[in-house]
């Protein structure tokens, strides 16, 4: 199998042989890369130009269509990314985490784009803030998609989710994607972006992939790009140092080495649920892609008095684990992707051991199905057990990246507290406990230092999605030594794709540059009802007011009787006397939105078809019988929705007759369209 490059549209075709790469199970060759001359300036602008412009193009729900246009084709065609997983020593369970992984969250984005972004461009960010005295100058908080390129340099250990997981929020954010895997495992990657590209699902310009060096690319990067990196900490600041970087505040976003702790709390004994939820996800971590996955536990820290408990359950679970060819169904762990990692592995836990002893697993002697020791990187799990925490530093800092952990003691939470955050920032530490006052101390003494930090008991041991796992709505990534960069938690992540602008002018400007009314700015008023427009006529500002309705006590009395809402505050006036808020008998809150909606609504059939919610109702004023109440309906958004009908937000405030704020709130309803 001889690796090309996909640029500028098109594959380059094999060129020359430059790198053999060779089966972590058997040692044969299972790919080649090869020598291309690729324009690394040519191939930013090429994206910047063809594909900035059409992703710019389309609105956050059509991004979200194409991003399950494309789950949807490669859920068809996992089976070939399967196949060569083996290659890579990925057991089944392996390859499903980083195939259906990375598939899965292509599905999370794509139905995150379409429920929680509005079917636009750009966002708003934030309420219109006003500048000035008079209200003839605001500003409002835009949010815009680059104009540049996403450069992605993934690790080898999740060539497909790695590579899926940072072009979601991308290309969803209206940024086109440069990606680059790890050659040890391209080949799978390649295969991914040959079935990307067969789908068709992504327009022209949108994806390019390069194999092997990133050449002169660093030079040609402007302050519209973007650098997102996963890797060893090493490879990370050499880019980062990059000249350009600096010059350009290029953004850099770095997920590297993470000593991710696990910790198991005081009231987790032996017997107890928690103690063995702990020493299975201990296991589990450290057997998973044969323990290659940045957020695997590497320090696990219990009470000084279950130490022995710990090690001795662990070593037992550990002796059960079944290493050897993955493509067997009775192994548990495959190798580790090469044997330049095993001899990295190695050479980590040589110096680990200068501080803690090994206490299972023995990298000279171990028992293999199906497979030959001396041709594939297999290594047996191997746990150590730290005696000096305190004191030592190799066991907070050295990433043996493989299934490799220390087992460590404590004697109270404060310390517990204190080596935890030894590892200089992490990606995620777990917690095994019920007890929630033991909880709350060592989340909030860790927290600053973790992107994760998951609460592990037995109400969730069924569910919960495991320690190492990064779900596409929740943060992945850590301050300090982990990088300190985001990746994933929903929508949040789009912000590394975009530019928060202040935008700011008259009301009259920022509404219709805007799309949203916002008061202050005009309203339109006519004869004909604002409810009588279909959705594509109707426009922004467009306003009832209506007339006036008193509010009496029989009103109040049947709407209590009527509803069974007999609250003192609306029912008796001698409970009211002296309360903070209530001058006396005052009218419900409901029955005020009751009569605001019988004083605009347009009662024929007509455009609106629907009322389907309110948004951000506060009751601001309480209203007493004989005050009059009026209310304001002025359209404010329009989202279209189908080519039926669209969503319009109105906003609706409701005053008194002294012209008072009584309350407000946003009417949500679907509008036909014209058809
Ligand atoms: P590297 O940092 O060497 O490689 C990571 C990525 O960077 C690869 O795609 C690599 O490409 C690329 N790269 C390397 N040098 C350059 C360069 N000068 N310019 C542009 N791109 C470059 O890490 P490894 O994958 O070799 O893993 C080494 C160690 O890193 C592991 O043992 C582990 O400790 C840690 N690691 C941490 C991860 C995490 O998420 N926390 C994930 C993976 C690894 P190429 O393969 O072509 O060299």
């Amino acid at each position: 199998m001889k690796l090309d490059n996909f640029v500028r549209g098109k594959w380059s075709g094999p060129g020359e042989p430059a790198a053999e790469i060779h089966s972590a199970v058997t040692g044969d060759v299972v790919a080649v890369t090869t020598r291309s001359d690729l324009d690394m300036r040519e191939i930013l602008a090429y994206g910047r130009a063809i594909g900035g412009k059409h992703l710019r193009k389309l609105t956050f729900h059509q991004r979200a269509g194409l991003l399950k246009a494309l789950a949807d084709y490669l859920t068809q065609h996992k089976d070939r990314l399967y196949k060569l997983s083996f290659h890579a020593g990925a057991t089944r369970t392996d390859a499903m985490i980083d195939v259906d992984g990375g598939i899965g969250t292509l599905f999370a984005y794509a139905g995150k784009g379409r429920r929680e972004l509005p079917n636009s461009k750009f966002l708003l960010d934030g309420n219109v803030e006003g500048l000035s005295k008079g209200g003839a100058f605001a500003g409002q908080h835009i949010v815009t998609p680059l104009h540049g390129v996403a450069v992605h340099i993934n690790a080898f250990n999740f060539p497909c989710w790695g590579m899926l997981e940072k072009l979601a929020p991308a290309l969803l954010a209206g940024v086109p994607v440069v990606t680059k895997p790890a050659t040890v495992t391209s080949y799978v990657a390649h295969e991914l972006v040959r079935i990307i590209t067969e789908s068709g699902a992504l327009p022209e310009g949108v994806l390019q992939f390069i194999i092997g060096s990133t050449g002169d690319l660093f030079d040609h990067l402007t302050c519209q790009d973007v650098v997102s990196f996963t890797g060893s900490a090493d490879t990370s600041q050499n880019l980062q140092r990059h000249p350009v970087i600096a010059r350009e505040a290029v953004r850099f976003i770095a997920e590297r080495d993470s000593l991710n702790a696990a910790i198991l709390a005081p009231d987790a004994v032996p017997g107890s649920p928690e103690f063995d939820l702990f020493v299975k996800e201990v296991a589990k971590e450290m057997t998973v892609k044969a323990g290659q996955k940045c957020t695997a536990i590497r320090r696990a820290l219990v009470p000084s008095a279950q130490l022995d408990a710990v090690i001795t359950a662990l070593r037992d679970r550990l002796a059960k684990v079944t290493i050897g060819n993955p493509e067997n169904d009775k192994v548990r762990m495959g190798p580790l992707v090469g044997l330049g990692q095993r001899s990295d592995v190695l050479a980590h836990v040589a110096k680990l051991r200068t501080e803690a002893e090994l206490v299972a697993g023995d990298p000279g002697d171990f028992a293999l199905l199906d497979a030959d020791a001396t041709r594939g990187a297999f290594i047996p799990p191997l746990l150590l057990h730290c005696a000096k925490p305190l004191a030592a530093s190799a066991v907070h800092e050295i990433e043996a990246f493989g299934p490799v952990s220390t087992v460590m003691g404590y004697d109270d939470l404060e310390q517990a507290i204190a080596l935890t955050n030894r590892g200089g920032g992490s990606l995620v530490a777990s917690i095994y406990t019920r007890d929630i006052p033991a909880a709350t101390e060592l989340a909030f003494g860790i927290g600053s230092f973790h992107g994760r930090v998951a609460i592990i008991d037995r109400d969730c041991a069924s569910e919960h999605t495991g320690h190492g796992s990064p779900m596409p709505q929740m943060v992945h990534g850590g301050p300090g030594r982990a990088g300190g960069g985001e990746e994933l938690g929903g929508v949040r992540s789009l912000q590394h794709y975009m530019q928060r602008t202040a935008l700011q002018g008259s009301p009259t400007m920022l509404s219709g540059v805007t799309g949203r009314w916002f008061k202050g700015s005009p309203m339109l008023e006519g004869d004909l009802h604002p409810f009588r427009y279909h959705y594509d006529d109707l426009e922004i500002g467009r306003t009832l007011v209506s007339k006036a309705r008193q509010i009496t006590l029989d009103d109040i009395e049947h709407f209590a009787h009527f509803t069974g809402d007999t609250f003192y505050a609306h029912m008796d006036e001698e409970a009211t006397k002296g309360h903070p808020f209530f001058p006396g008998r005052v009218a419900h809150g409901y029955l005020l939105l009751s009569f605001a909606a019988g004083l605009f609504v347009d009662p024929d059939y007509g455009p609106v078809l629907a009322n389907y919610g309110l948004d951000s109702l506060r009751f601001v004023k309480p209203v007493q019988p004989g005050e009059q109440i009026q209310v304001r309906l002025t359209a404010k958004e329009k989202m279209p929705r189908n080519k039926q009908y669209g969503e319009v937000r109105w906003d609706v405030e409701i005053t008194t007759g002294t012209g008072e704020t009584a309350a407000t709130y946003e009417l949500l309803t679907m509008n036909a369209m014209r058809g």
